[in-house]
């Protein structure tokens, strides 16, 4: 009954990917796909991921990033 949240916009996740038990929404994902790894965004991408995982390891509490903007 866990509801998935994109870890980078935090939105419901209503379709998507998971990576890892991690949901990133389709408007995220295509933006990950459409940058490569050289970008700011792969590297705020990555950010968010880990301290989505921290915080789950920490307190299982949800990190809410700050919407990205190019
Ligand atoms: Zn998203």
């Amino acid at each position: 009954m866990s509801k998935r949240n994109c870890i980078i916009c935090s939105k419901p996740l209503n379709n998507g990917i998971i990576i890892n038990g991690r949901g990133i929404c389709k408007k995220c994902e295509e933006k990950i796909v459409r940058c490569n790894i050289e970008t700011d965004f792969y590297e705020y991408y990555k950010n968010c991921i880990r301290k989505n995982l921290t915080a789950d390891l920490l307190k299982g509490e949800d990190l809410v990033c700050q919407d990205y903007r190019y």
